[in-house]
């Protein structure tokens, strides 16, 4: 169900399908969230292998791995990209950042990986909803290409 809220917000309910987890209250997303691909992969309409999923965060694994772990960190909230994120989402950045080391030591990655945030064209971007990958399971190269 959609009720505007506003003149440029759409609360969303009933939008809960598969993943499972069941936030204490709704998120809001804006109407620009209701075309993007990983507001769609949080909200279950499009499928994906979940990692861990929480009021905040959800991290799945990455279509096309780059490596043996390839974990992607989204907010459920949409946020652009890091670009975008001021100051306001300064905890929420934490968080993200937290669950990331979280995962990694829940996958054994001990011995190091790593977080890259991908932002705009020339930080090669591809979706324009910010997250984090995790990269791991194999040595690094570096500097990146
Ligand atoms: P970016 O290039 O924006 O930093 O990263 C986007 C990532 O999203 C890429 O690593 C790409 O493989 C991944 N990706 C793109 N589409 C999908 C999808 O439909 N499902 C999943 N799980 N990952 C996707
Ligand atoms: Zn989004």
């Amino acid at each position: 169900m959609l009720t505007i809220l506003g003149q440029s917000r759409i609360f969303l309910s009933a939008c809960y399908p598969s993943n499972g987890f069941q936030p204490r209250a709704p998120p809001m997303y804006t109407v620009h969230a209701m075309s993007c691909l990983f507001c769609k992969i949080v909200e279950g309409q499009i499928p994906s292998t979940a990692v861990h999923q929480d009021e905040l965060t959800y991290a799945f694994s990455d279509i096309d791995p780059k490596a043996p772990v390839h974990i992607l960190i989204v907010p459920r909230e949409h946020i652009g990209s890091l670009e975008e994120a001021d100051a306001s989402k300064s905890a929420l950045l934490g968080h993200l950042m937290q669950t990331a080391a979280e995962i990694a030591r829940n996958k054994g990655l001990g011995e190091g990986y790593r977080v890259v945030i991908n932002t705009g064209k020339h930080g090669g971007q591809s979706v324009d909803h910010l997250h984090l990958h995790l990269l791991g399971g194999r040595q690094l190269t570096w500097p990146p290409g």
